[in-house]
């Protein structure tokens, strides 16, 4: 069937910022979508069109991109006639109506919020769940993987008021045997940390970030992997669950250098560190805590960093500001052996087809690849579907806790639920661009 009607609107994220809604109907019904929005965004992303006008929403309206989807995207999809099973001919001509080659005439967000829409539609179509379409569309045969979650339990960086200067530290329950089990672990580990915090700095330091972690006011990452090291012993979960780290690094680059202390205004240049410093302090945490993954270690434009430390690392290095999703990016990182690892968020690219692409690119060259929600979210759950259908076997979508965050995992319980012949990924995704079946065979 094709669409009959599209109507978009302007809702809230997770942070009380506007963003795109889209209601898509066929004659199976009304399906919608909504778009997340990043803090720490890479300069290489698609571009989020906002308004801009500083007296409203302190011009993070997104009254254009609504408009875009209410006066063209939905009006030429509806004249195209396109089935809403036919994903990648309607990514196409979204991409064909925008004609640039970040997204910036019509506006990457007002483009997601149709293609998600779209591929909901799909699924009610075919009369299949969300993640079974989306494995159809990217050619991946079950037994299904139940993704190792990333939660996101210490917040620093562009999404947390303290001094901390990396960004995320994550819990990856690589020894649970299900999904289920992996909440159960990250959640028990999430409330002892929270005890362990608390009893350390006082209540005050248990108020949460953006993503749902908590922000105390430590010195460093140091005293945050020691936290988390205390609450994994006490949860009596040591050895089975590993750590992640998403440094975001591109925040705080400066004139070459890395300033830890990039929320402090009056930082002392004189502190800021090379290149080589950094990756030697990455080096002796490794050596320590059981970090198996490091996104954005390095700027997003330093190559040279990025490439240098990939060749002697034995962990997953995750590319995000590097690669924003885009297929072009991944490609010079695939050449410049940057990274081996590939963080998957949509509205970085702008569709979902572009986004399978992207993820099967990075697979090809051997990479893991790690399913991301957006520091700002809305209740979409989408990212939960696109995970288990591309079978990559990792996704970060923050702490288990708040709502915006809650409502991916809780997909994914329902999706565990669900699928009688599925397997937990375990630590299995990190061992770098496993498809589906061969992560079976290991
Ligand atoms: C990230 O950097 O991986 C992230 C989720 O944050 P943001 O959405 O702010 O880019
Ligand atoms: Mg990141």
């Amino acid at each position: 069937m094709s669409v009959t009607k599209v109507h978009a609107r302007q809702i809230f994220d997770s942070r009380g910022n506007p963003t795109v809604e889209v209601d898509l109907y066929t004659d199976k019904g009304l399906f919608r979508a909504a778009v997340p929005s990043g803090a720490s965004t890479g300069v290489h992303e698609a571009v989020e069109l906002r308004d801009g006008d500083k007296a409203n929403y302190m011009g993070k309206g997104v009254s254009k991109a609504v408009n875009n989807v209410n006066t063209v995207l939905g009006p030429e999809l509806i004249k195209s006639g396109l089935k809403v099973t036919q994903q990648k001919e309607i990514d196409d001509l979204l991409i064909k109506l925008d004609g640039t080659p970040n997204k910036g005439k019509l506006g990457a967000n007002a483009i997601l919020g149709v293609s998600i829409a779209c591929v909901e539609a799909g699924a009610v179509e075919k009369g299949v769940p969300v993640y079974q379409h989306l494995a159809e569309l990217a050619g991946v045969k079950p037994p299904y993987v139940m993704p190792c979650p990333a939660f996101n339990v210490i917040n620093g960086g562009s999404h947390a008021g303290n001094k901390l200067a990396f960004q995320e530290f994550m819990l990856l329950p690589t020894g649970a045997s299900s999904f289920t089990e992996a909440m159960k672990i990250g959640t028990e580990t999430y409330h002892t940390l929270k005890k362990v915090i608390s009893a350390k700095y006082g209540i005050d330091a248990v108020n949460v970030g953006d993503e749902g972690g908590f922000a105390p006011n430590v010195s460093g990452a140091e005293e945050s992997l020691e936290l988390l090291t205390e609450a994994i012993s006490k949860a009596g979960y040591e050895g089975k669950i590993k750590i992640a780290l998403d440094v975001a690094s591109s925040e705080f680059y400066k004139e070459g250098k890395y300033d830890l202390d990039f929320k402090n205004p009056n930082s002392d240049p004189q502190k800021w560190i090379s290149g080589t410093e950094l990756a030697d302090l990455y080096l002796s945490y490794v050596k320590k805590y059981p970090i198996v993954s490091i996104e954005d270690p390095f700027d997003q434009d330093d190559w040279e960093a990025w490439s240098h430390f990939t060749k002697n690392s034995s962990v997953q290095i995750v590319g995000d500001d590097l690669t924003v999703t885009n297929p072009l990016r991944i490609k010079t990182a695939i050449e410049k052996k940057a990274c081996n690892g590939l963080l998957l968020k949509i509205n970085q690219i702008g569709t979902i087809s572009e986004s399978i692409q992207a993820a099967q690119l990075a697979q090809s060259d051997g990479w893991g690849v790690m399913v991301s929600h957006r520091s700002g979210e809305t209740e979409n759950t989408i990212i939960a579907d696109l995970v288990v259908a591309l079978g990559t076997g990792q996704i970060k979508t923050g702490a288990p806790a708040r709502s915006e965050r809650v409502a991916k995992y809780n997909a994914l319980l329902r999706i565990e639920d669900e699928i009688t012949d599925g397997v937990y990924a375990g630590d299995k995704g990190l061992s770098a661009g496993l498809t589906a079946p061969a992560l079976l065979k290991k």
